[in-house]
């Protein structure tokens, strides 16, 4: 089979489909592999070095040929038109409110798999996106606020005279957070941290940072089965934000992180706590591409609001795009892995897999992913 490696169309797109070593590896099973010149450039992986590790160098008209096309994002209606029918193309397809999209994907006869639907169970977490890159988003979110603040992190004993720590609090403690707060902690800071699931509380005190939270019933049945956070309820909200409010006032920096899966993000930081800020005070928000958790950030930019630099730069980990696209093409290349008959060389879908069930969205011309209509099909 031939495996497709896109050069990213979207001019915001830095990372890659592909690295060195999962070319390497890719070759070693059998596969034929294609690089589209120039896919590397925003990671720093020059078009020789993916020859050099056994890829082919093409044109977007190799995509043609392919069975299997590799992305970081889905492709355009106008990519697709490139595709051959019946091939498999797996990418971040953000598919929720992109019905449209998905159904332009089925119509061409492709075979798309999300990468961010893998379930997070232990045989897929080689595969976790979703974990790959929000690791790397809370390290560069860290990076991001130490460059705009302009003072230094660690506390600083010199003969003329002592700089005292930056203090940070990082709100909302899963696979972002935490890296927030390691990498934080790594520069000096004094971290402090929050989350709504009591799982969290242990894991921020493990890395040395004190756990902030309203720890009511509430807060104690707040884990889903699957790991993640529930909305919290408006009187759960309001306590937060109370005990939140006096913490953040002291704080030189806040990186907030907290998601609810299939919501907006929850709004956790007001413009009136930003204005209790000391001046020059930095925040950081993560889940800005998703509704945000700060009034008045601005995904793109950094924002003044009322005296905070409020950050709220899109895709994070594509700042750190080298180390991004690392990870993301091992995850990728552990996914394909797995749709590989190895003794043939060729693709081989088992279609009652859990790791294809989770994340197939379109297949034989229709959208099959009961998340987004396919099982009313
Ligand atoms: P996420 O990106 O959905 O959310 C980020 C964090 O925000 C979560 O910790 C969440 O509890 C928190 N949050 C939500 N609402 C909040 C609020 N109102 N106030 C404060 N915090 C709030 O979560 P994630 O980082 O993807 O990870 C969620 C959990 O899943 C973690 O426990 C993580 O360790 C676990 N996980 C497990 C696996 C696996 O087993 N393979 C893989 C990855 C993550």
């Amino acid at each position: 089979s031939t495996v497709f490696i896109a050069k990213e169309s979207d001019s915001d797109e830095t990372r890659v489909a592909a690295s060195v070593d999962s070319v390497k590896k890719m070759t070693a099973l059998g596969l034929n592999v294609v690089v589209q010149k120039g896919a590397g450039a925003g990671s720093k992986v020059p078009d020789e070095a993916f020859a050099e590790a056994g890829a082919k160098l093409g044109t977007a008209t190799g995509a043609k040929t392919a069975d299997v096309v590799l992305r970081v994002r889905r492709p355009t209606d106008a990519e697709i038109k490139g595709y051959k029918k019946g091939a498999v193309v797996i990418a971040i397809m953000d598919p929720y409110g992109n019905e449209k999209a998905l159904a332009a994907l089925a119509k061409a006869g492709l075979t798309c798999f999300a990468m961010e639907l893998m379930p997070r169970i232990t045989r897929a977490q080689v595969m976790d996106v979703l974990s790959s890159q929000a690791n790397l988003a809370g390290y560069q979110a860290v990076i991001d606020a130490s460059h705009e603040f302009e003072r230094a992190m660690p506390m600083m004993m010199t003969a003329a005279g002592t700089v005292p720590a930056a203090k940070v609090f990082v709100m909302g403690a899963g696979v972002a957070g935490l890296q927030a707060i390691a990498t934080a902690r790594r520069l000096g800071a004094v971290v402090s941290a929050t989350d709504v699931r009591p799982a969290a509380k242990e894991q921020v005190a493990s890395l040395g940072a004190k756990f902030i939270a309203v720890e009511d019933d509430e807060f104690k049945a707040a884990e889903t089965a699957g790991g993640y956070a529930k909305e919290m309820s408006k009187e759960y909200q309001a306590k937060q934000a109370e005990l939140v409010a006096d913490h953040i006032s002291k704080q030189d920096i806040v990186i907030t992180t907290a998601l609810i899966p299939g919501r907006p993000a929850p709004k956790l930081v007001s413009k009136a706590m930003l204005k209790t800020m000391k001046p020059g005070s930095i925040c950081v928000d993560l889940a800005v591409e998703r509704g945000g958790n700060v009034e008045g950030a601005k995904a793109g930019e950094i924002a003044d609001v009322e005296g905070v630099r409020v950050i709220g730069y899109n895709n994070v980990a594509g700042r750190i795009a080298a180390s991004a696209s690392q990870l993301y093409a091992k995850n990728l290349l552990s996914f394909l892995e797995t749709l590989i008959n190895k003794d043939e060389k060729t693709l081989a879908i088992d279609p009652e897999d859990e790791l294809v069930k989770a994340t197939m969205l379109t297949h034989d011309g229709k959208v099959v992913h009961p998340n987004f209509g396919g099982a009313d099909d």
